[in-house]
């Protein structure tokens, strides 16, 4: 089974999608990786979701790739008397540390460091800044704000503070449990939630200690001052417009898109871009002009992979919403602009053996027209830098290791299989070249251009670049 495009599909599990039948019809439809988002549920519902998924896996021969979002430093205001309050333009209202139901004129916000790092005339945003109220006075355990925009608050709504740097770790004790949790059952991504700090990322890279990839969401101003350090700390990156679309004004989103995935593209990083992309597909089953238009911008930019959150986790068109990302891909891939805009960002190769290798069987793949570039890589790592490339023939990433085959699934152009532990350069030919028959990449008579580190089992260490035909 092979797809028919290079740009990749993550789709969110949920309530609605929770069945053996739905996750194997979202994997038919194109899902390549599936998130599984702690901020809803209990991990015994993740756990489910993560063994079926793995049993899908083994069923279809394909590697799946499974990503475990955290939930992060989400702020929230508690409970209110009938569940829901109004809030006047111009009035008075309090957040404070009490843990009591709130009413009309005050509301708990149970995290002491948001009372700390508030200054007057602080905004703070609610409900996905629908409400906005600007701090008037403040002491260690309350804060006094005026209503700037007013409406209806109900139990739980999130709270952004777009312009403060919080002293939050971006890992909760609730984060560091489902990360053992995760960890345990072998994901093979980890999105870390509001990062806003290089030093976030190190934390979590250091307790992650390889056994997944990081990936960091782009949702806190604060961290776009640090584009460059957290891009080159982390695996992967997604630009998370749900809240940054909160924590700047939304027309600056799309610019801010662009750098993003520009930046990672540079750096070789798989990018994400993620959130309402097909959103009004939750109720409809099609979308509007707007979205389709959106997720093809997405691939235009070259983005390694789009996501869909909470058109698959509880939307009525889940399979729905998969196809039609699948087909607005392939259309986008279709099309002589999207080549043309892809060459634009073509990044100078790095000065290693690696770089050197890849760019080259690039260029030779097109030259002759092979059917494929098969990569041979431990870690991935050599992958990674053919799909920087992004070639003009589809990559086939070879690799003895599962994790790796799985953490693939997110890369832009990779079709990833886990072949035997091999020893010798001959080996290798021949097995590119029955995988490549195989999987459908190569008919008789096809070039195939192959890289390779040899000796073998050093990571990063490819040095051959070589040209077989099938046979
Ligand atoms: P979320 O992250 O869905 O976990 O909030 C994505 C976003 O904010 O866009
Ligand atoms: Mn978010």
């Amino acid at each position: 089974m092979r797809r028919k495009r290079s740009a990749k599909v993550i789709a969110t599990l949920g309530p609605g999608t929770s069945t053996e039948e739905m996750i194997a019809d979202l994997f038919e439809a194109g899902a390549d990786v599936f998130r599984l988002n702690f901020s809803h549920g209990s991990q015994e519902d993740h756990r489910w979701r993560y063994h079926t998924v793995r049993a899908l896996e083994e069923k279809r021969h394909r590697p799946v790739g499974v990503l475990l979002d955290l939930q992060g430093p989400k702020l929230r205001v508690g409970e209110f008397n009938g569940g829901e309050v109004e809030l006047k333009p111009g009035q008075a209202f309090r957040l404070d540390l009490k843990d009591e139901i709130g009413d009309k004129h005050r509301a708990s916000l149970l995290h002491p460091e948001v009372f700390e790092a508030l200054e007057s005339d602080t905004e703070l945003l609610l409900d996905d800044g629908r409400i906005r109220l600007k701090v008037t006075d403040r002491g260690p355990d309350f804060a006094d704000t005026e209503v700037v925009t007013g409406g209806p608050l109900s139990d739980h709504k999130g709270v952004n503070l777009p312009s403060t740097v919080l002293d939050l770790s971006s890992l909760t004790e609730k984060d560091l449990d489902d990360l053992r949790f995760g960890l345990e059952l072998g994901v093979d991504w980890v999105a870390l939630s509001f990062v806003q700090r290089p030093e976030d990322i190190a934390h979590a890279r250091k307790l992650i200690a390889g056994r997944a990839g990081v990936m960091s969401k782009l949702e806190k101003p604060a961290a776009l001052d640090h584009l460059d350090e957290i891009i080159n700390l982390s695996d992967a990156v997604m630009v998370a417009r749900g809240d940054l679309g909160v924590e700047v004004p939304p027309e600056k989103v799309p610019a801010l898109q662009k750098r993003i995935v520009f930046k990672c593209r540079a750096a070789g990083k798989p990018v994400v871009v993620a959130t309402q992309m097909l959103d009004s597909m939750v109720h409809a089953p099609t979308p509007t002009r707007a979205e389709a238009s959106d997720v093809a911008t997405a691939i235009y930019d070259g983005a390694d992979a789009v996501m869909l959150s909470a058109e698959t986790a509880v939307g009525n068109y889940p399979v729905e919403a998969v196809m039609m990302m699948d087909r607005i891909i392939q259309q986008v891939e279709k099309d002589p602009h999207y080549r043309r805009m892809l060459e634009t960002h073509r990044y100078a190769p790095e000065a290693t053996a690696a770089d050197a290798i890849t760019a080259a069987a690039r260029q030779v793949a097109q030259t002759i027209s092979a059917s494929v570039i098969v990569t041979f890589s431990s870690t991935g790592s050599t992958t990674l830098r053919c799909a920087r490339e992004r070639p003009v023939v589809p990559i086939l990433g070879l690799t003895s290791r599962a994790d790796t085959a799985r953490k693939l699934a997110l890369a832009w152009g990779v079709h990833s299989v886990q072949t035997e532990d091999l020893q010798t350069f001959r080996d290798m030919v021949e097995v590119a070249i029955r995988v490549a028959k195989h999987e459908e990449f190569a008919d008789v008579g096809d070039p195939l251009v192959i890289t390779a580190g040899v000796p073998f089992g050093t990571p990063g260490a490819t040095n051959i670049l070589r040209i077989a035909w099938v046979e």
